[in-house]
């Protein structure tokens, strides 16, 4: 049975779709568009949305939306119908080539970081040609971009499409040096989801999962990940079901989910798409993670994206593997097999090397968040700390370059990077350094420190940027050159010098690695209120400016969303758990205590003494004071929270997390002092463990 073919894209607007359905001019003036990043003739327009809304007329869609990445939140979709009223009382379904360009969503409940007075809330959202418009719940989704009228960038996709646009300058600068004229280069990823599924009726059952997507209490398991029995583990009927149910949906949209296995963490999975240019990828990650939840629900289950679900369990990453590679379908990372081609591989590989140096800290904050932070650092995910692992190979080669000798010393020649007499570089692209956070995979680099949840746009505008600015240094250095080969040598010997210290080969997860970090000079921002502040560093602001991707204000704007959306969720997430503990936990432990002192008095008046259940009347009830004391504290401690986005932040941080942290720890052994049945939520056994 192969319906894979048929059901592909089959709910995409897709090139071959356009093909068929668009007048062979139209076609062409779209294609042109799409592929080099042209404007939009509008008009076009009209056409292109004629043959648009007939193709989603006739795959039963009723409704059109503008379907955007605001700066919180997933997406957004503001939904008008197709419909338009006629004078004798019947309906038309119509959209115009105005609507599909433009739309102009209410943009003043989303949130702009001071950007925009109310008074002048409207924004406006205009299609993005190169991601294909789909059909999602019988309604037509237009990608789009997402400003407000004086030109500020209110979204995620506007700043990414202005990054790759940067990279493409300026690596296509890069590559005329080379002899190559090529039309466009684009950055590619391919995003692996983790992700936990549990049973609904579970979830239902848990405040926390509900409100916060965590949970806040919970004593371990008595069997953990141990046994590592699940990674890779058969999968169980229940599961493979939902993900042959997700791929069929994610293929209907033209995802190409490719590969689904279990992940360290029992409940835990992993979904993999095939790469495709980092603006598609986003879109379809995004898509894929509403997909993942809806599809979960059909099969009993609710999906959770939160970076860590469970406390002493494995969290969940996303894994963001990127390269550069040129419309010619030459992949700028993969070593060649040719001296020359090698020269101009380590070049990049130089402008990624010096651009993760340099840019430590925005790789950093594009993964910060109040969830990432309970993974980062952590024993299972790479620490805070950003470092590259290149392997064995390609580290020795670096070695040699960084360590040989000048140019003219013949017995070092076969160093000489010039496009003389580079040895084939032969590299291993088994993946054996799992620890670091930045990996070069043979052909490709794996950023393994985004969260589950995040839109992987942040992470791909901070790579995509400072590496054009990399390659514009170099452009403008070897383009004034008399001798190329000569400087190009230099340049790389003397780069690689200079920023050989963000590689590390060794155990990312090692207790002596952040000391040793700290001596070559790297960054550990360990916390996000420790990170974020960095983004409106000088540096960075010249670096956005430079490439017209931000103006600073837009970098202070995403700054402040940043840290108050972070003080927002610890301040529910405390919330929460007051209302757990008063609600549910306390109530919980004196109805158990007071049962067991019932037994006591009972067993006495017969005259059987019961000191072991006394004991348990004894150890609860006190515990159950210590616990009303601590959630006092914890009360009082969100009371005291300051105005203002970053002082909160870094009060939140401080004062607030480690007090849920010591009624937690109370709370948990409650847990294992109390009866089952009268506890008041499931136990991470009975969530993680189900059949
Ligand atoms: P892992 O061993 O890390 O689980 P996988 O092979 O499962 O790796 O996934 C690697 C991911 O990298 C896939 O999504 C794949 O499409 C993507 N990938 C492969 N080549 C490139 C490339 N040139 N650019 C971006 N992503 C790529
Ligand atoms: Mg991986």
């Amino acid at each position: 049975m192969n319906r894979v073919p048929e059901l592909f894209g089959s709910m995409v607007f897709n090139e071959a779709v356009m093909k068929e359905r668009l007048p062979k001019d139209v076609f062409k003036a779209l294609h042109k568009t799409m592929k080099e990043g042209t404007a939009l003739d509008p008009a076009i327009a009209n056409v292109v949305a004629a043959a648009m809304k007939d193709w989603a007329v006739s795959k039963g869609a009723t409704h059109f939306t503008h379907w955007f990445q605001p700066m919180t939140g997933i997406t957004a979709e503001k939904h008008d119908s197709f419909i338009s009223p006629c004078p004798d009382g019947s309906v038309i379904m119509e959209f115009s080539g105005k609507e599909l360009i433009k739309g102009e969503p209410d943009a003043s409940s989303f949130p702009s970081g001071g950007l925009r007075a109310t008074f002048e809330a409207r924004g406006y959202t205009a299609w993005d040609p190169t991601s294909f418009a789909f059909i999602k719940d019988k309604t037509l989704c237009i990608p789009t971009a997402f400003c407000s009228y004086t030109g500020e960038v209110l979204d995620k996709k506007t700043p990414l499409l202005r990054s790759m646009d940067a990279i493409n300058k300026q690596a296509c600068r890069v590559l005329r040096l080379f002899g190559k004229e090529v039309k466009r280069v684009t950055t590619t990823v391919g995003p692996e989801q983790e992700y936990f599924l549990i049973n609904k009726e579970d979830y239902a059952k848990r405040p926390d999962l509900i409100l916060t997507g965590r949970t806040l209490f919970g004593h371990p398991a008595p069997k953990g990940q141990e046994m590592e029995d699940h990674y890779f583990g058969s999968i169980r009927p229940r599961v493979k079901a939902f993900m042959e149910d997700l791929d069929d949906e994610l293929w209907k949209l033209g995802i190409c989910s490719k590969t689904e296995h279990n992940e360290v963490a029992p409940s835990q999975h992993e979904m993999a798409p095939i790469f495709s240019t980092t603006n598609i990828a986003t879109d379809h990650n995004q898509l894929a993670m509403e997909v993942m939840k809806k599809v979960a629900d059909r099969h009993g289950f609710v999906c959770l994206l939160h970076e860590k679900p469970f406390e002493g369990v494995n969290g969940s990453g996303k894994h963001n593997n990127w390269s550069i590679s040129t419309d010619e379908g030459e992949n700028l990372l993969e070593p060649g097999k040719t001296p020359s081609s090698n020269a101009q591989f380590l070049l990049f590989l130089t402008a990624v090397i010096k651009a993760v140096d340099e840019y430590q800290d925005l790789l950093r904050i594009s993964v910060a968040s109040a969830g990432n932070d309970h993974r980062l650092g952590a024993n299972e995910a790479p620490p805070a700390i950003v470092s590259m692992y290149i392997g064995d190979e390609l580290g020795a080669v670096v070695d040699a370059l960084v360590s040989g000798e000048d140019y003219k010393d013949p017995a070092k020649n076969s160093m000489d990077i010039g496009v003389s007499v580079l040895p084939p570089i032969p590299v291993d692209n088994s993946d054996r350094n799992r620890t670091s956070p930045f990996a070069f995979t043979g052909n490709k680099f794996e950023f393994r420190m985004p969260g589950s949840s995040f839109n992987i746009a942040c992470t791909n505008i901070m790579l995509n940027t400072a590496v054009a600015e990399e390659l514009r240094l170099f452009a403008d250095e070897l383009e004034q050159a008399a001798d190329f080969d000569k400087a190009l040598t230099a340049l790389i010997r003397r780069e690689l010098k200079d920023h050989q210290n963000i590689i590390f080969n060794g155990n990312g997860y090692g207790a002596d690695w952040p000391a040793e970090a700290e001596k070559r000079g790297l960054l550990n921002l360990r916390a996000t209120p420790d990170a974020l502040p960095h983004y409106t560093d000088e540096k960075n602001v010249q670096l956005f400016g430079c490439h017209g991707v931000y103006t600073k204000q837009e970098m202070q704007s995403r700054e402040e969303i940043s840290l108050d959306e972070y003080a927002k969720t610890l301040h529910i997430e405390a919330m929460t758990m007051l209302d757990m503990m008063k609600k549910q936990i306390v109530p919980a432990c004196i109805a158990y205590s007071s049962a067991v002192a019932q037994t006591v008095a009972t067993k006495k008046s017969i005259g059987i003494d019961a000191p072991a259940e006394a004991d348990i009347v004894q150890k609860v009830t006190s515990k159950t004071a210590s616990l009303i004391a601590l959630q006092q504290d914890l009360e009082t401690a969100v009371a005291g929270a300051p105005e203002g986005a970053q002082p909160a932040a870094r009060y939140y941080c401080d004062a607030v997390l480690p007090a849920m942290e010591k009624a937690r720890a109370v709370a948990d052994e409650l847990e294992m002092l109390v009866g089952k049945e009268y506890w008041p939520f499931p136990a991470y056994g009975d969530i993680l463990f189900y059949t």
